[in-house]
């Protein structure tokens, strides 16, 4: 017997624990199919646990750097502890019974379409008028020889660790890559990152790729670029990897971090028509795959990101309620949480913006020498900024940033790229003093050509100069 609802959600990572809230609270009937834990990767073993790991190497690494502080040493039990309670222990019964108490339907098992608006999950038939997918992604596991017999970590392993380990090979040089290999130096590790490509973070500008190399060395990780990992064996308790070109780098475990793949097999696509490329299920700006389907998150390959998930999870649930809302992916932020950290925006350099017909120009900036912030905030400052611009229709279309708090301030970007804020407003707006936003301005006057006028004047009344007075 089936039972009936008005949605059916397969996956509750944060793409999908969205749509149900925002579906539920307008009052629909829905069944949340999960076949792990709720909150997904990102909860259990992505963003939660990996931000919860870096916060005390982060802020070890700023007190080194800050004058009259003596550096804190780290402790890991305490951390260990606090990373467990942060993940709930992997238990999610609590979520699952606040859930049900909200009316909404938990299946805790594998689900797959049988047919248009029929999922079976455990033997049960669930009936939907809509389904959303939000089944999420998967690490990669290259094919290296040797590799799954001397066995590896994925995030999995290593956002759960129990232990530091003595050393570690991380391969792959992308922000999960990196953030796993600051936090286990910074802990004691011997790391060595292995990247194939020439740089990392390769698809961002070069000033990035070479920032967080210099970053990454100053925490004592062999960072070994442009180079391919061809082999894994074990020897004397140790993991030893071949590169391409012959030399060997060992460590006590091997982390995989090459990338993430949709999760889309044995969802039964085939019984309602999506044939998936491999990037992902295709949706259209509504988030829906086919009549009667969404997909959201990870799994439609757009961009990897919790933010994105839950804005994507907000879409289909605001089509499937009937509201008019429209994807728009203009601002979409991406961070390293890295001390310092890597934040961006849109695209990071004008080749990149010229590719796109886009008549750009940048500036970088190295910011010790450009604003204040960066030497009230620590000795020996450093930090560069970039932004590209649209010098046609002056506007900003990219911002990037590899400095202290940069996750944070590069919002601005975020703001201006999404809501096409011309560069005129931009260079007249003020920047709290001293802070990294002031880079904004300074970074928008060096712009060539760009026309300085002012906007037209149009003052709030609570906005005047004697109002503001009145309350500083
Ligand atoms: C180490 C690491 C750190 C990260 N840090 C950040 C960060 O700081 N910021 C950020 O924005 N992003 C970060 N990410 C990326 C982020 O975790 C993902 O973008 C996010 O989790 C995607 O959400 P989602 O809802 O699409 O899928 P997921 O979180 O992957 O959830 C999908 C869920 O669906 C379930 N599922 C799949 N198939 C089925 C099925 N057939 N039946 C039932 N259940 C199913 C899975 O069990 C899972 O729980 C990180 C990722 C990793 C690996």
């Amino acid at each position: 017997m089936s039972e009936r609802f008005d949605v059916v959600i397969v996956g509750a990572g944060p793409g999908g624990e969205v749509a149900v809230n925002t579906l539920a609270k307008r009052g629909a009937s829905v069944a949340l199919v999960e076949e792990e834990l709720i909150g997904g990767e990102c909860t259990n073993w992505g963003c939660i646990p990996s931000k919860t790991l870096l916060r005390p190497t982060e802020l070890q690494g700023k007190s080194m750097r800050a004058a009259g502080i003596m550096t804190p040493a780290l402790e890991w039990p305490p951390l260990s502890d606090y990373r467990d309670y942060m993940v709930s222990n992997h238990d999610d019964s609590g979520k699952v019974v606040r859930y049900e108490e909200r009316g909404i339907t938990v299946v805790k098992e594998w689900g797959r379409f049988t047919g248009p608006g029929r999922v079976e999950a455990g033997g049960r038939v669930l009936e939907g008028d809509a389904v959303v997918l939000a089944t999420g992604a998967e690490a990669v596991i290259p094919p290296i020889p040797g590799l799954t017999e001397a066995g590896y970590w994925t995030n999995r392993e290593a956002t759960a660790l129990t232990e530091i380990p003595e050393s570690a090979v991380v391969v792959g040089g992308g922000a999960v890559g990196i953030e796993l290999a600051q936090f286990l130096a910074r802990f004691g590790s011997r790391v060595t990152l292995v990247q194939g490509a020439e740089r990392l973070a390769e698809r961002e500008a070069a000033e990035i790729g070479d920032a967080l190399a210099e970053i990454l060395q100053e925490d004592a990780i062999d960072v070994r670029l442009d180079a391919r990992a061809d082999g894994v064996r074990v020897e004397g308790g140790q993991r030893v990897v071949t590169l391409a070109d012959g030399a060997e780098v060992s460590g006590s475990v091997v982390i995989v971090a090459t990338g993430r793949r949709p999760r889309t097999d044995g969802l039964g696509l085939e019984t309602v028509g999506i044939e998936p490329s491999r990037r992902g299920i295709e949706v259209d700006e509504r988030c829906r795959a086919t009549e009667g389907v969404w997909a959201v998150g990870d799994v439609t390959g757009i961009a990897a990101f919790t933010h994105v998930a839950k804005y994507q999870g907000r879409i289909a649930a605001m089509d499937i309620l009937g509201d008019p809302a429209r994807a728009d992916y203009r601002g979409v932020p991406r961070v390293t949480f890295t001390d310092p950290e890597v934040a961006a925006v849109g695209l990071t350099t004008a080749e990149e913006a010229r590719a796109h017909g886009i008549e750009a120009a940048s500036v970088t900036l190295d910011l010790p020498t450009s604003i204040t912030r960066p030497y009230t905030f620590e000795e020996n400052p450093r930090g560069v900024f970039g932004i590209v611009a649209d010098m046609e229709r002056q506007l900003l279309v990219g911002a990037w940033a590899v400095a202290p708090l940069a996750s944070e301030w590069i919002h601005q970007a975020v703001l201006a790229i999404r809501a096409e804020i011309p560069i005129a407003v931009l260079k007249d707006t003020m920047a709290q003093f001293p802070s990294f936003s002031e880079a904004f301005g300074t970074a928008l006057r060096s712009l060539p050509d760009a026309p300085d006028e002012m906007m037209e004047h149009r003052a709030h009344p609570l906005m005047t100069a004697e109002a503001v007075a009145s309350r500083t």
